[in-house]
């Protein structure tokens, strides 16, 4: 997604080599236009997937998510790092390992708003090892519906997630692939293919 590769490069900050920070439109900052754009691309990318609910991870899956699910017109669930006082109904959990915060956190979701028949779309801001990704595998598959997609914002290709959902049988869409991040600079997979191309 051009847009979204653009903004990227504009604003985007390269932390280290693993590692990009986009708190001006993404992860703390919102930009609801590029979210509004973001979540039209994830509707016509997954729109023949019957797809029946969205499920994503708080904080940073649920502006994308919300987007998609606007113009899906399904209900958008977000799986809880925390112990919720009103999330008392009975929950299917899975342990994630974050990956910007290296601690480890059960996450939860309400048995309540997931189905059987359900097949769902997962969305995340970022993929790096899948971590998040899985746990929220997990716990569709345990709530005994169908994970029929995964929509990723800014996929870091050099990392594994990708590649190991992939293997395991899921559709994986990411609007961004980033091929490296190396000497500061983020680097696109689109650039790369354009070099080999040329
Ligand atoms: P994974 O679980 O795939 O290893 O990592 C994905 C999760 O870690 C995302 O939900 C995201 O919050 C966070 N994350 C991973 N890599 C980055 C990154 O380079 N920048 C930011 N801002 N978050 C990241």
């Amino acid at each position: 997604m051009r847009l979204l590769e653009e903004k990227i490069a504009a604003d985007g900050m390269v932390l280290s080599e693993n590692v990009l920070k986009v708190d001006s439109f993404l992860n703390h900052q919102i930009d609801p236009q590029l979210m509004l754009e973001i979540g039209k691309e994830f509707a016509t990318i997954f729109a023949g997937e019957g797809i029946t609910k969205i499920v994503t991870i708080e904080s940073s899956g649920i502006a994308p998510a919300v987007m998609a699910g606007l113009y899906m017109n399904i209900p958008v669930i977000f799986a809880r790092k925390r112990k919720s006082l009103t999330l008392t109904e009975d929950l299917v959990s899975a342990s994630v390992h974050s990956f910007t915060k290296n601690e480890t956190n059960e996450i939860s979701i309400s048995k309540k708003y997931i189905h059987e028949n359900d097949r769902v779309l997962i969305i995340d801001d970022f993929l790096a090892n899948g971590e998040a990704a899985l746990g929220l595998v997990k716990i569709v598959q345990k709530s005994g519906a169908e994970v029929n997609g995964i929509g990723i914002v800014i996929e870091k290709s050099f990392q594994p997630g990708a590649d190991t959902l992939q293997e395991m049988g899921f559709r994986v869409e990411s609007l961004a692939r980033i091929a490296s991040l190396s000497n500061g600079k983020v680097t696109f997979k689109s650039e790369k293919m354009e070099e080999t191309v040329q």
